[in-house]
């Protein structure tokens, strides 16, 4: 595949724009910002063109377009994956859904949403909500994020711990595959064991494998009431115990548990003091932000409190603060995703997005520490994440040493994961960015598999190359 602007352009202009019309098709200089450079500012590229079809048969058209001038597709959704997995090729198609964005139904008898892949994260779940339903992914970035970039990308967030990832709450789904075809199967059927389920592959693929067009997700039913709460704990065994207890003493509705170390907590409620006061004093080794959805509105927060209250008895939890409004939720919920300014004092540095098993995380927090220090002496190191489902986000800074040795600092990082037999990619996906140590995650055979699904699938490589598999 060639990397510079296809000599035939011209030709594929007039095809693209005779498939979608030309006020479509955007080429070279007129492709905004947003189309070309990643949000962590690490990826740019010059997409010959940028196409915005409208239906799942233009789609198609655009792929066989794509396919007959060899030229490579890359989907461009809300742009927020981190990893460089929504950058076009230098003059290779950039493709767009946000036109591709209607709610198609959402029923509530069957507990369905079915969506296009360019809907944003946000308007359907407020547009599910205002049917009475509930969708559960969560993300930070649920403003700019797409049904179809959540997908792609096997989106968890804020509710993994008791909702699961986005595969467990896709249904139904409709792809174009790499020579056209449309693929659909919009199903609201729970149980299907009638063979392949080709969806799971497409989940979680970053566009190498299909482009996803529209989805039926599954919907729970709207939660009645919430409790939020903010605790510090003294001991990351006590950060486990917590866990375990309010599974089990919240009766399975535990929605979140978002752990901070005590450098993030000071780092983040410093930066917001202009506009909100801190709500629990600094020198905790732990923070976590607790919360349960729950279906009854007499008892439920009651039961909260006491349940917490136990906690602080039992020496697990050494203070709380617990939101009495949903503005003072919010403001709790800030604490851990209004990050803007928070990582300042560390600039420039590394954000990573990294699993492993519960019980591996101190193991692993203590060694990339140890690791970092002899390879960048005096490096920084601050920790946050998902900890209900062993995701652990690490920022890493390492003063004016980091210009150059970006990849060094990925490795220390990576290599430190493998140690703990952990993921170098918990939710955000491998993109272009982590690429070079898939290997540290996956063995050979798992590697030479995903290349012959990959082959099989895609054999002219047209499919967001680059990404995900080295190919
Ligand atoms: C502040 C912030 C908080 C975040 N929090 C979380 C979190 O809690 N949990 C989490 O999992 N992630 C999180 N993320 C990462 C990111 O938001 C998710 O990975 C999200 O799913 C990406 O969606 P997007 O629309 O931005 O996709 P993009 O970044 O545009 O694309 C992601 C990948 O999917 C491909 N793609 C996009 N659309 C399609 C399609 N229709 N068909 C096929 N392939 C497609 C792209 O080519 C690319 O490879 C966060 C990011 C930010 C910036």
């Amino acid at each position: 595949m060639s990397g510079a602007p296809a000599i035939e352009s011209l030709g594929v202009r007039e095809a693209l724009d005779a498939a979608l019309g030309a006020q479509y098709i955007l080429a070279g200089d007129d492709i905004g910002e947003r189309y070309r450079a990643d949000i962590i500012g690490k990826y740019r590229s010059a997409p010959a063109f940028l196409a915005k079809p409208a239906t799942t048969e233009d789609v198609a058209a655009v792929v066989k377009i794509a396919a007959s001038h060899d030229l490579s597709i890359t989907m461009v959704g809300g742009q927020t994956g981190t990893c460089g997995g929504a950058i076009a090729r230098d003059g290779g198609i950039a493709l767009s859904l946000e036109r591709m964005n209607r709610i198609a139904e959402i029923d509530t008898i069957s507990m369905t949403l079915t969506v296009e892949a360019g809907c944003i994260l946000q308007i359907a779940q407020e547009a599910v909500e205002k049917e009475g339903a509930f969708l559960p992914l969560d993300l930070g970035s649920r403003g700019s994020a797409v049904i179809g970039g959540c997908i792609a990308a096997n989106s968890g967030g804020n509710r993994v711990l008791r909702w699961g990832m986005m595969r467990d709450m896709v249904i139904g789904l409709e792809v174009v595959l790499a020579d056209g075809t449309v693929v659909s199967s919009l199903t609201k059927m729970i149980k299907d064991n009638a063979g392949y389920h080709w969806k799971e592959l497409m989940i979680g693929s970053e566009g190498t494998l299909g482009i996803v067009t529209k989805a039926v997700l599954r919907l729970r039913p709207n939660p009645l009431t919430n409790q939020t709460a903010l605790v510090a704990l003294p001991s990351f065994d006590m950060v486990a115990r917590l866990l375990r207890d309010l599974e089990v003493s919240l009766s399975g509705q535990l929605s979140s548990f978002e752990l901070m170390w005590g450098e993030f907590f000071e780092l983040i409620t410093t930066a917001q003091l202009a506009a909100r006061p801190r709500p629990m004093a600094l020198g905790h080794p732990y923070y976590v932000l607790v919360e349960r959805l729950g279906g009854d509105s007499l008892v439920d927060a009651e039961q909260f409190e006491r349940v917490l209250a136990d906690q602080i008895e039992a020496g697990v939890i050494v203070d709380a603060v617990v939101a009495k409004s949903e503005n003072e939720r919010q403001a709790l919920w800030a604490v851990r995703e209004d990050l803007r300014g928070g990582f300042d004092p560390l600039q420039p540095c590394s954000v990573y997005d990294v699993g492993m098993a519960l019980v591996d995380m101190p193991t692993f927090v203590t060694e990339v520490q140890h690791n970092m220090e002899a390879a960048y002496p005096g490096a920084k190191l601050v920790f946050y994440g998902h900890a209900g489902d062993g995701n652990l986000h690490l920022v890493v800074s390492v003063g004016k040493d980091r210009a150059g040795n970006e990849d060094d600092i990925d490795r220390v990082v990576y290599e430190t994961v493998q140690t703990v037999g952990g993921s170098i990619a918990a939710e955000h996906g491998i993109g272009m960015s982590r690429l070079p140590f898939i290997g540290l995650t996956r063995s050979e055979a798992e590697l030479a598999l995903m290349a012959r699904i990959k082959q099989a699938l895609d054999p002219q490589g047209m499919l967001n190359p680059g990404k995900v598999v080295a190919l």
